[in-house]
């Protein structure tokens, strides 16, 4: 059974092979971390699982919702089926509490809450280490139709009001995240949908009580236990067992 699968892909943190069917494609949740561009690396056991996991129960979510995603199902611990899409080149970032690159650039404490949700524009360039970019650009150098932007901005509020309360919920703050969306060629037509992933490793999170950081930051500020605290957010969310750990041999699913 163990055929060999094209390859199509194979980024930092995932690896993407032709799927079953023509449109479709399999992704890979590798352990690995990368950050600051790829200048910090490191393989930590566990990871890949607990975002394959936490990423499927979002994207579930969401597409309960209505929301357009690229998610189909997930196939085992490390790999779940999506559909094809063409990635837009922005990485799409709301912000709900200053932290990280927002708050060194514009001089804010981290932790202040901001007046209102800021949705940020970042261009989809390793080379160039993802700029910062406005609309402006996205529309004059062809990056996303007028239209494409006025979807990604109305599914981007939509995805941040859902996943705050969902993060809320289990006590934990939900400060900031990045998504990434897609064209779905359907025939003629062409929709936008939310594709990547949602996980630790793209979203700030919170604890509520004590604003221990149960996120990617754990790596990047070298703070340590990075796969307790995606195990501890993936428990809060119900998906796994108490006694699971996130090793690729052993979690048990509390649903299939
Ligand atoms: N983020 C991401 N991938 C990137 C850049 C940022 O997933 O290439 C996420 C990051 O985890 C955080 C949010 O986007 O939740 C905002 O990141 P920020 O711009 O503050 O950059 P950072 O401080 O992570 O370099």
């Amino acid at each position: 059974m163990n055929q060999r699968r094209r390859r199509i892909y194979e980024g930092k943190a995932k690896i993407l092979y032709e799927g079953p069917e023509p449109g479709t494609v399999v992704v890979h949740f590798k352990d690995d971390a990368t950050a600051y561009n790829a200048e910090k690396k490191a393989v930590i056991e566990g990871k890949g699982v607990l975002n394959n996991r936490i990423s499927e129960f979002i994207f579930e979510r969401l597409n309960d919702l209505g929301l357009p995603t690229h998610f189909v199902k997930r196939l085992n611990m490390r790999e779940q089926l999506v559909r094809e899409v063409e990635i837009i080149p922005l990485e799409v970032i709301v912000r709900n509490i200053a932290a990280g690159s927002m708050a060194k650039r514009l001089g804010i404490e981290e932790g202040t809450a901001l007046p209102r949700s800021i949705i940020e524009f970042c261009y989809k360039n390793d080379e160039l280490g993802d700029p910062l970019i406005a609309e402006e650009h996205i529309t004059a150098f062809g990056w996303a139709s007028p239209q494409e932007i006025d979807d990604i901005m109305a599914m981007t509020i939509r995805i941040n009001d859902f996943m705050s309360g969902m993060f809320a919920a289990i006590g934990i703050k939900l400060v900031d995240f990045k998504i990434e969306f897609g064209r779905q060629y359907e025939g003629d037509l062409v929709r936008t949908v939310l594709a990547d992933e949602i996980s630790p490793d793209s979203c700030r999170l919170w604890d509520m009580k004590t604003n221990e950081k149960m996120d990617k930051d754990r790596f990047r500020r070298d703070l340590g236990g990075l796969v307790e605290a995606y195990q501890e957010v993936a428990r809060r969310l119900g998906i796994l067992n108490e006694n699971d750990h996130g090793k690729p041999a052993k979690p048990t699913l509390v649903k299939s």
